[in-house]
């Protein structure tokens, strides 16, 4: 099986995350989604096995002792996985994996698939921009507003453990800052070595 990039995507709520990776699948056909597993309760229109797959701590807890997941983390109080066949699923269709997912989730990925896991922290112009995103976003009420406002500054702490850091602060910059780091990755000696063992084979 052809084993492809995992592209992973970080950063706080609300800095831009989703509409960073809905322009990167539109512009990148070579990728493809992680829809994760969560006990988390589905915001506004969110439909079941689109943005998540919506599960209950008990499903959770039984799919994590069957090692259903590549990585998994507790995100503001919820539960959140990615299952290993989401992932070698979209291998096997010829494509790479893009993650929105937090720090610990990337930092389990890169140690269990090294070099083939990239991971970009997006970060905000400032706090203040941030937390008025999360509000302009309007999903969510004001303690959960507050608590992702306290894990944002944690989570930014986390910085130099990442592969690259994108500023989004011009929404057309960030893009295309996101889209070289993808199209670059794609040539890491990791993603083509089937190509040169199968050249050097010949
Ligand atoms: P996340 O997925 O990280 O929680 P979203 O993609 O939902 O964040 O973005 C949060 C809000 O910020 C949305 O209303 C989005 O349109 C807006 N947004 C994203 N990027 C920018 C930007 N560069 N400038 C201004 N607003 C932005
Ligand atoms: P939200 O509830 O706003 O959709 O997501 C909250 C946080 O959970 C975000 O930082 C998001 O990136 C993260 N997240 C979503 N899915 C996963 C996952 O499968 N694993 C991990 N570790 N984090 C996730």
């Amino acid at each position: 099986m052809r084993e492809g990039l995992l592209f992973i995507v970080c950063g706080p709520s609300g800095v831009g995350k989703t509409t960073l990776c809905g322009h990167l699948l539109d512009a990148h056909p070579t990728l493809k989604l992680s829809v994760s597993y969560t006990t988390r309760p589905p915001r506004g229109s969110e439909r079941d096995g689109i943005a998540y797959h919506f599960v209950t701590m008990a499903d959770f807890n039984a799919m994590s002792e069957s090692n259903t997941f590549a990585e998994s983390a507790e995100v503001h109080g919820n539960q959140y996985g990615t299952s290993v066949e989401v992932i070698q699923a979209a291998w096997a269709g010829g494509h790479d994996v893009l993650f929105d997912i937090d720090y610990q989730g990337a930092m389990q990925l890169k140690t269990r698939f090294g070099e083939r896991a990239v991971s970009t922290l997006i970060m905000p112009p400032s706090m203040s921009e941030l937390e008025s995103r999360l509000r302009g976003r309007n999903t969510d009420g004001e303690a959960v507003v507050q608590r992702r406002m306290a894990a944002a500054r944690h989570e930014l702490e986390q910085f130099p453990q990442f592969e690259y850091l994108i500023v989004n602060d011009d929404l057309e910059s960030a893009k295309s800052a996101l889209d070289a780091i993808y199209e670059a990755s794609r040539f890491r000696p990791v993603v083509q070595s089937s190509r040169v063992r199968s050249l050097l084979s010949s």
